[in-house]
């Protein structure tokens, strides 16, 4: 286990009463809330902050997960905002960080997978890190270095047409290489197959020949589980959500986890339920298309909104009549056709906003109801929401379905939230959540 990391800034300190082991930094929301339910799911209590926090982190937690955006942001503006987490988190006491990326390595060919990590690096005052982002559960393996999405290179996957970051090489020593200022090594599948002490050789002899990263191949969990276990020491892990899975064993060898505790239980928060969705996936559309058949819904149209009329209000006094008879639906979501008529009247943006805005306000007016529980289906609209109902953090729980756990939403009133993107979840996924969570 390495030692607490040296206190960067004392006044963060005195505020942080938990005995945190593990300093996450992750390079996006969703991809933050994927690692912290792989840690809750081996036993470590994780916070998931949104944003460097100003405010003290509860008693009560092993892990955090500071959740960036930088894996699209301009790469100066990454890594001074990575550097920012990774001082709170030495701060507030933690042994371990980690730097999460996505499992397709979602990059540019400058970045910012490799500069956000040298830095990670060089402020640790430290040579050498593994580079692990296989998440086999999701189909991503690697083998002799280069990354799989199924049975294809990632070269050959949807990847390669990303819109911000396409992956045109699914090489990830030479992709990393061209990244960062510290040369990329290998450790193959050859010797993670032979367990933990082979690889904790292969990382010795890989930094005595000057490398500073390897890329550690891994094709499924037993492979990850070694990986995190040869890694115990190192001060800072970089990977996917995957290579995580191995790493609350380790503090608990050492006596540091308690395993008395049930990391996946959050305190009940009692209130009335709502559903809001701002997401026009085809998962999404189905969902509410199968809630619609038993229970009530309010849909908002973008060209109303944008003609000036009262929806929010409507929305409110429409819920006001029957959030005490059950959980309410309310929606932005259109099927293709329709979402695609808005936005040639409105602009994409603009209906995007005017959406997602009108969800926010609801939310509040949902809020002063006294819902207390909320199923928030979209990525950019769950975002919206946790702000207005001014959350802070994530205290996360359960899954619901892979991929999305309910969650604490931490602030003066404790608030109930799943926050789903697009296409997550089963068709009665709105239904199933509020059935765990009543
Ligand atoms: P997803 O996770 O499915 O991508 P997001 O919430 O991230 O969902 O994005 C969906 C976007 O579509 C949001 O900006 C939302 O406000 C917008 N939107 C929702 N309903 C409509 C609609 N009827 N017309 C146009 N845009 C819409």
């Amino acid at each position: 286990m390495p030692h607490p990391a040296p206190s960067a800034r004392s006044e963060v300190k005195e505020r942080a009463v938990s005995q945190l082991l593990l300093g996450c930094i992750a390079d996006d929301f969703t991809g933050g809330t994927d690692l912290a339910s792989m840690l809750v799911r081996g036993g470590m209590r994780t916070l998931q902050v949104i944003g460097v926090p100003e405010g003290p982190i509860p008693p009560d937690i092993d892990a955090v997960v500071v959740a960036l955006k930088s894996r699209t942001q301009p790469k100066d503006q990454a890594v001074q905002e990575s550097l920012a987490a990774l001082e709170w988190l030495r701060a507030a006491g933690c042994r371990q960080f980690f730097f999460k990326y996505c499992s397709t390595f979602d990059s540019t060919p400058e970045g910012n997978i490799g500069p956000v990590a040298d830095a990670l690096m060089d402020a640790l005052g430290i040579d050498f890190a593994l580079a692990c982002p296989a998440f086999p559960e999701n189909k991503r393996t690697l083998y002799q270095g280069h990354l799989f999405v199924g049975d294809m290179l990632l070269s050959d996957s949807g990847m390669r047409h990303h819109p911000l970051t396409p992956m045109t090489d699914a090489n990830l020593v030479r992709v990393l290489g061209q990244q960062s200022k510290r040369e990329v090594g290998l450790v193959p599948y050859s010797v993670v197959a032979q367990g933990a002490a082979a690889i904790r050789e292969a990382f010795d002899a890989a930094r005595r020949a000057g490398k500073g990263y390897v890329i550690v191949d891994a094709i499924d969990n037993a492979n990850l589980n070694v990986i995190g276990q040869a890694a115990a020491d190192h001060m800072l892990i970089t990977g996917g959500s995957g290579v995580a899975i191995g790493l609350p064993e380790n503090f608990a060898r050492a006596g540091l986890l308690q395993s008395s505790h049930n990391a996946a239980e959050l305190p009940p928060v009692c209130g009335y339920s709502a559903v809001l969705s701002g997401s026009c996936s085809v998962a999404t559309n189905d969902q509410i298309e199968h809630w619609q058949r038993s229970r009530p819904s309010f849909q908002l149209d973008p060209l109303l909104l944008a003609e000036g009329r009262d929806q929010v209000g409507e929305a409110l006094a429409w819920a006001r009549e029957r959030i005490a008879g059950g959980p309410v639906l309310i929606y932005g979501s259109a099927r293709p056709d329709q979402v695609k008529a808005a936005q040639e009247r409105l602009g994409v943006e603009a209906a995007g906003r005017l959406v997602e805005d009108a969800l926010s306000r609801i939310a509040v007016g949902l809020d002063e109801l006294g819902v207390r529980q909320f199923v928030v289906a979209g990525g950019e609209t769950s975002g919206a929401v946790v702000k207005a109902l001014g959350v802070e953090a994530l205290r996360i729980g359960a899954s619901i379905d892979p991929g999305v756990p309910w969650t604490l939403g931490v602030r003066q009133v404790p608030v109930a939230l799943a926050l789903k993107s697009g296409n997550f979840g089963s068709l009665d996924f709105f239904e199933k959540a509020l059935g765990q969570v009543q």
